[in-house]
């Protein structure tokens, strides 16, 4: 028997060998190989673990190594594989392969869960490892986990056999053949859970409030397309409800994209990790560059914000007031779609980071709404009537110089929000024919353009523009200030004119996707 457990100082889990010495020399009890305060802690629970299970601890000198020793090891997962590795030295059990266990021990000899599940299954899988036992309070976590990694098809090799257990005892037993074993393998797991685990949960949107013509338009191209967007308007102006339109709409997950998403936010213990939903976080002004980034210490790694974001939608409220080195972070997840996070020794981990970024902010310090325009119609809505904008020109000025920049120009479309949605008396939207005809579209928009126009790179955009002589003088008749800028018009023209029935943009759709960009919204 080989024992091994997950090691979480990378994005994706790698295994730690466990190996046990032992001496005949006065009896004592030592882990080495660079153990955290939680692992040297271990040595008292599985102590006691051994004795309360009516198992004898060893008198000898123990010496367990825990491999590679260069990197350091934390969290209360080791415990099971320790106890169980200390038992089978002390039995001289040779047979069993390589078998990886995560689970915490209480003094009482009981096996508690210590989260990771994902990970802890993956990593064996990865490694064929011929068992994994893990505690039986992580059954549902497993099950649900089994079938994710099948349906993302991680491997083609079989699964590793999963046992559960909920004492020591009850593991060892198992694991020596004295008590018949409750296991589960990957290829035992129906189809039929796997819908209603992963499925969208947010029963709660199949329909919304109508938006404005004009809004609706750019959220179904925001979505459909993968385009960056930024509402700016007053209180009350209808930018949450927009944004609850882009949440509603955002694409099914794929299981490969949804394993991804677990195994990262597995690495935060804080995080309460949702199988069945699309990643979707929000982020307001005073999330510090360390949340949003992540960081990754020598014996374990945090994603941030951005990384949890991965494949689904990340909503900042209030973009204008967020601190310079905030923004600044965003360039390098919204032009590569990775981030490198600072790590121990000099060393870098890049982290995946590509997510469709909607941001929100007002016009002014207060939010008021702006005094040249009438004030909206609000009576029988229910809403409170806004207040009209109190600041002075050069308070208002001040402030929207704050939202320029590179960040500014990664966005894709720009809109200003000074309408409320017409009528409250209208009837409500249903959401998923929509949702069905933008995901009809993505596909057809792949198909014809080898990528979601948001995602086309910029060397596939100049060579669309080489053989397309008409979209070099449309582009030409537009005002695009850079490089940049050409490339996103090009993009978001793409996805309009599918918006339309179209199958490859005309004049107006150019005219149109310049005419959201950040340099003509915000001066124009
Ligand atoms: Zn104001």
């Amino acid at each position: 028997m080989h024992f091994f457990a997950p090691l979480d100082h990378e994005p994706i889990p790698q295994l730690q060998a466990i190996e046990v010495a032992t001496y005949l020399q006065i009896p004592s009890f030592q882990i080495i190989g660079l153990p955290g305060p939680e692992v040297s802690e271990a040595r008292e629970r599985i102590r006691a673990a051994i004795d309360a299970s009516k198992m004898e601890f060893p008198k000898r000198r123990i010496v367990v190594n825990l491999s590679p020793a260069s990197v350091r090891k934390c969290g209360t997962g080791l415990d099971l594989g320790i106890a169980l590795a200390i038992l089978a030295e002390r039995e001289k059990h040779q047979k069993g392969g390589s078998i990886v266990a995560c689970g915490e021990l209480s003094l009482d000899g009981s096996l508690h869960s210590a989260g990771r599940v994902t990970r802890t299954l993956f990593a064996a899988w990865k490694h064929q490892a011929s068992k994994v036992i893990i505690p039986a309070s992580d059954i549902h976590a497993a099950q649900a986990s089994l079938s994710l990694l099948r349906e993302s098809s991680a491997f083609q090799s079989p699964s590793p056999t999963l046992l559960t257990a909920s004492s020591l005892s009850d593991a060892w037993n198992q694991l020596v053949g004295k008590r018949p074993s409750c296991s589960i393998v990957a290829e035992e797991i129906s189809q039929a859970p796997l819908e209603t685990n992963y499925r969208r949960a947010d029963t709660s949107d199949h329909e919304l409030l109508p938006l404005s013509p004009l809004l609706e338009r750019a959220i179904l191209a925001s979505s459909l397309g993968s385009h960056h967007l930024l509402l700016l308007g007053p209180k009350g102006s209808g930018k949450s409800h927009a944004l609850k339109w882009l949440q509603a709409l955002q694409p099914e997950r794929s299981g490969k994209m949804q394993l991804h998403h677990q195994l990262l936010a597995e690495l935060r213990p804080s995080e309460r990790v949702e199988l069945n939903r699309a990643p979707f976080r929000r982020v307001g002004p005073h999330t510090k560059p360390f949340h949003l980034l992540g960081s990754a210490r020598a014996s374990s790694m945090k994603p941030g914000e951005y990384s949890l974001a991965h494949g689904g939608l990340l909503i900042a409220d209030e973009f204008p007031e967020w601190a310079r080195d905030s923004r600044e972070s965003l360039r390098g997840p919204l032009e590569s779609g990775t981030i490198a996070i600072p790590g121990a020794q000099g060393a870098s981990s890049e982290l995946p980071a590509r997510f469709l970024f909607a941001a929100t902010g007002n016009l002014c310090p207060c939010g008021g709404w702006p005094r040249e325009l009438p004030l909206p119609e609000t009576s029988g809505s229910g809403l409170p009537v806004p207040n009209f904008c109190n600041c002075s020109p050069a308070h208002r000025k001040h402030y929207r110089s704050r939202i320029s920049g590179p960040v500014l120009d990664r966005m894709d479309i720009v809109l200003f929000v000074t309408s409320m949605p017409d009528s409250f008396a209208q009837k409500k939207v249903p959401i998923q024919a929509l949702r069905e005809r933008l995901s009809k579209g993505r596909i057809e928009l792949e198909k014809r353009w080898g990528e979601i126009p948001g995602r086309l790179s910029a060397g596939e955009l100049e060579r669309l523009l080489e053989t397309n002589q008409l979209w070099q003088r449309w582009l030409g008749g537009v005002r695009v200030a850079t490089l940049r800028s050409r490339h996103k018009v090009i993009r978001l023209a793409l996805t309009l004119a599918w918006l339309d029935g179209q199958s490859t943009p005309s004049s107006a759709h150019f005219a149109e996707a310049a005419y959201y960009r950040a340099e003509t919204a915000l001066t124009g």
